[in-house]
């Protein structure tokens, strides 16, 4: 059924200033397979030396005159080099993706290996369009802005969305002329070695990309104290964020945090029922609800609540945990025993709190292995003060919560720390848009879910983290303005 066999896992070493490396320590961490709960293979554990040699390689890289003064471009071509060289083997990736995270292989192709291709290629284009202002000043001067790279830019990313979240950061940071430090999270580290070696075969020069597998201390926290780190670029959990933000502050380092969601998903009384109830099951198990934008509070007028709910259940178990290697599987396991008993945590809270178990909430056994699956899993009767109505629980469990007009719904909606995602199913186009502008989250989606395009910025409000990646707008976050002003007296 599945052909794990085809593919060899080598162990990893850090990729710094172009050359692969063992940690300074030797010490190496086991990367688990989630759909077996066994290892796939061991790569290094970086530490601070690691971290400070690979920052010294991005420095050297940044100052260079072949760096400095290449072509922007040039800078472009190099970036379609690595597109290029990660669709060459956009298979073998998504099946490494699929072993190391768990999730579907055909989802991990046809998104997370498809995206991050695009986003190379779309940041490429960018590359030689970064340009300043002519500013119309008073006096007889001339006055210009240039956008200026940043410098060397630490790169820490989560395990859910692992290559295309390593993409959204160092596509836009080489396009702006910075060189990147990234940090992959443990879980999930093959294919952010894969992207180094993406780069280095398309010629990148030694020491713009610098990967270093470890944990989040000692690797991850080094990056963000080392003084000659010039910004911090971080998806993860709010509470980590917070962390790396206090920290940031002794270096006073320029930080831009993607961070978790509680998004609301609103189905108003005149909605398509059919294409909502889809939407709804797609918004919570897509990546087994493990996706910060994931539709974990759904919200239904309470005159279709029942109709509703029964065709969601329906659909829902429709999604059966399976073999992630699968092409037909659309439920993987979670991406960790940690994570799974985090999980199973929020259900057994929720139903200790008075919350209807509707479907799901136990865990599934798939080809006899100890892999980390569970069955799709709804909660009715979820009142707005119950903890599954306000964590992230970043899992496939999905709260329901009844209204009875749409600003109680868009209260509701909005009575969370977070602001990441909203969305809002109605056939009243004045509803939907009223819903929008005051539904306070950084993407809204109206009568769809998940969007999300390469051009297209996306980021949060409130304690979902601020500044915008992708589109152009994370050109704001890869640069910086400077003023020159020229006496023409
Ligand atoms: P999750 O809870 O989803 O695993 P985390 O926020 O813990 O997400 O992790 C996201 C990334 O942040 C990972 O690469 C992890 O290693 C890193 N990380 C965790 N703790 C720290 C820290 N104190 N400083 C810097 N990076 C960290």
């Amino acid at each position: 059924m599945t052909d794990t066999a085809t593919l060899e896992i080598q162990p990893g070493q850090l990729f710094i200033g172009g050359e692969w490396q063992d940690a300074a320590s030797g010490e190496t961490f086991d990367t688990i397979n989630p759909a077996t709960a066994e290892p796939l293979t061991h790569v290094a554990a970086a530490a601070a030396d690691d971290v400070d040699r690979a920052v010294k390689a991005a420095r050297t890289a940044f100052e260079a005159d072949s760096w400095q003064k290449l072509d922007a471009r040039k800078r472009g071509k190099l970036l379609y080099a690595i597109a290029d060289k990660l669709e060459e083997r956009a298979d073998e990736l998504a099946r490494l993706e699929t072993m190391d995270n768990g999730k579907p292989v055909r989802e991990a192709r046809m998104i997370d290996i498809k995206e991050s291709i695009d986003c190379f290629r779309y940041y490429a284009g960018w590359a030689d369009k970064i340009s300043g202002d002519v500013i119309p000043v008073p006096g007889p001067y001339l006055n210009y802005t240039r956008r200026e790279p940043v410098g060397v830019c630490g790169a820490i990313i989560p395990w859910n969305y692992p290559l295309q979240m390593a993409a959204w950061k160092v596509a836009p940071a080489i396009a702006c002329g910075n060189t990147v430090v990234l940090k992959p999270a443990e879980q999930t580290p093959l294919t952010a070695l894969e992207l180094a070696r993406a780069a280095a075969e398309a010629g990148l020069p030694a020491g713009v990309l610098n990967v270093l597998t470890g944990f989040g201390e000692p690797a991850g926290a080094s990056l963000v104290n080392h003084p000659d780190v010039d910004k911090i670029a971080f998806t993860g959990s709010t509470a980590v964020g917070k962390i790396i933000q206090k920290q940031a502050a002794d270096t006073l380092k320029k930080v831009s945090l993607e961070l978790g969601g509680k998004s609301p998903n609103i189905v108003l009384d005149d909605a398509d029922i059919d294409a909502a109830v889809k939407g709804a099951s797609m918004a919570i198990f897509y990546n087994t609800g493990q996706a910060c934008t994931a539709g974990s509070r759904l919200l239904v007028h309470e005159k279709i609540r029942d109709e509703f709910v029964e065709k969601l259940l329906k659909r829902a178990s429709g999604f059966v945990p399976g073999d992630p290697l699968d092409p037909k599987t659309r439920l993987g396991p979670l991406v960790s025993a940690e994570q799974l008993d985090r999980v199973m945590g929020y259900i057994a809270q929720g139903k200790s709190e008075g919350a209807e178990l509707l479907l799901g909430g136990d865990r599934v056994e798939v080809n006899g292995k100890a892999g980390y699956f569970l069955n799709p899993t709804i909660f009715g009767d979820v009142e707005s003060k119950m903890v599954i109505a306000c964590e992230e629980i970043f899992g496939p469990v999905l709260a329901v919560q009844t209204f009875s007009d749409l600003e109680e719904a868009i209260q509701i909606g909005n009575n969370t720390e977070y602001g990441l995602a909203a969305a809002v199913w109605t056939r009243d186009v004045r509803k939907a848009h009223h819903a929008a502008h005051q539904l306070r989250a950084g993407t809204v989606w109206i009568n769809t879910y998940h969007n999300l395009d390469t051009a297209s910025p996306f980021g949060g409000y409130k304690q979902s983290g601020y500044g915008r990646e992708l589109g152009r707008y994370a050109l704001d976050l890869y640069t910086q303005v400077k003023s020159v002003w020229v006496n023409l007296g």
